[in-house]
């Protein structure tokens, strides 16, 4: 008797695997192809000889914790208090599952914006709690009103992606202004912020929970190096939360994992001596407007992009298949792999829309791009 009936196994490794069967350029599962910085390869195998192979605290390595504070103060003049309100986490993923598992409770409501990227839910099931999914709007913005018909006494939390991933697309300061206004109605929601792709934003400026002071004392904001740095593999990311959900969420962390990769931890604090995360918006947003370039004049329509590194565009002048079958097929006939959107609907909503990954080097882009555009 399955506990999670209803999922399947992730759409990032079905697509994963085939590119690797039918030797696909593979634009689908967000991570980056290109070296790691010399810098922090450096930092990792001096290391490797010296004593950084046992268990770190419970919470993180000291220093690490002591540079995620100055640099959340630094991005967004936030002061976190590192032995109250600070987790180091094998990345996002088991911060978020960490935190629902935490705080969500038998029958607890959990509201996810649809569409959304794939780890919310399940940790929601096995609480015995219930997913609600809240359409957003045709163009991704949160529609607060349906958001707040969607809240009852039963809600326990709304979770938030910001940049969102499948779409790129940002919140607002007025979308924060919308969310205050609402938790004002329901002093017992919780907002889990996942914002992995804080550091990749473009034209407009990245508005992190952490600067909204109505939320703060009942958010937990979830990010992770593995974005920041490249380091997709390291699972090395963090969660702030205020101390009395802290609290909680330790006492499941340490039966969860106890701590994380220490080498890793190790690596980054010293990596964020001298590197800045200002850089990595610009790097990525050239990337994106290469890649759009690239895809100019195909029959892909480019969707807006304003963060993360992943850029929708629609097939509908292409072809009529649904958007797994044309995954497939693409993967198959043009030898370039991508994630169909509908599997980010909790209905599998087809609108023709698919997401290609562009954390890659040129080459990589420009040789997609030449098979993308002769379809
Ligand atoms: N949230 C979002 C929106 C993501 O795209 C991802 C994928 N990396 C994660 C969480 C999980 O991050 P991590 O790899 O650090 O677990
Ligand atoms: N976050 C990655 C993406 O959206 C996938 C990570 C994973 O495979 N779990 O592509």
């Amino acid at each position: 008797m399955s506990k999670l009936p209803n999922i399947t196994t992730s759409i990032f490794t079905v697509m994963s695997k085939m590119a690797a069967e039918y030797n696909a350029i593979n634009l689908s599962q967000g991570f980056p192809n290109f070296p790691v910085d010399e810098r922090l390869t450096a930092i990792v195998s001096k290391l490797a000889k010296e004593d950084v192979h046992q268990y770190t605290p419970m919470s993180g390595y000291q220093p690490l914790l002591s540079k995620i504070v100055t640099l959340v103060k630094s991005s967004y003049e936030r002061t976190v208090q590192a032995d109250t309100e600070l987790l180091i986490t094998a990345g996002a993923t088991q911060a978020i599952f960490t935190t629902i598992l935490a705080l969500v409770k038998l029958n607890d409501e959990v509201l996810i914006l649809d569409p959304s990227y794939d780890c919310y839910e399940a940790p929601v099931l096995l609480c015995n709690a219930n997913p609600v999914r809240v359409a957003l709007n045709d163009d991704y913005t949160p529609n607060w009103e349906i958001i707040e018909k969607a809240c009852t006494p039963k809600t326990k939390m709304i979770i938030i992606n910001n940049p969102h991933n499948p779409t790129g697309k940002i919140l607002t300061k007025s979308d924060f202004d919308s969310l205050e206004i609402l938790l004002e109605k329901y002093p017992d929601i919780l907002v889990l912020s996942d914002e992995v792709y804080e550091y990749i934003t473009f034209e407009e400026k990245h508005i992190s929970a952490h600067t909204q002071k109505k939320l703060l004392n009942r958010c937990v904001m979830v990010s992770s190096f593995g974005k920041s740095f490249h380091v997709t593999g390291w699972k090395i990311g963090y969660l702030v939360a205020p101390e009395y959900l802290m609290k909680e969420i330790k006492k499941v962390h340490q039966f969860l994992v106890f701590s994380v990769n220490s080498i890793c931890q190790v690596a980054i604090s010293d990596y964020l001596d001298f590197v800045s995360v200002n850089e990595i918006g610009k790097f990525y947003q050239e990337k994106r407007d290469y890649f759009r370039q690239l895809l100019k004049d195909s029959r892909f329509k480019l969707m807006p992009c304003e963060g993360t590194y992943f850029q929708v565009v629609s097939y509908a002048a292409i072809s009529n298949e649904n958007d797994v079958d044309f995954c497939k097929r693409l993967i198959v006939e043009h030898g370039v792999a991508a994630i169909p959107i509908s599997t980010f609907y909790a209905d599998g909503k087809d609108l023709k829309l698919i997401r290609f990954c562009f954390a890659k080097d040129n080459a990589t882009l420009e040789e997609a791009a030449k098979r993308l555009c002769a379809i």
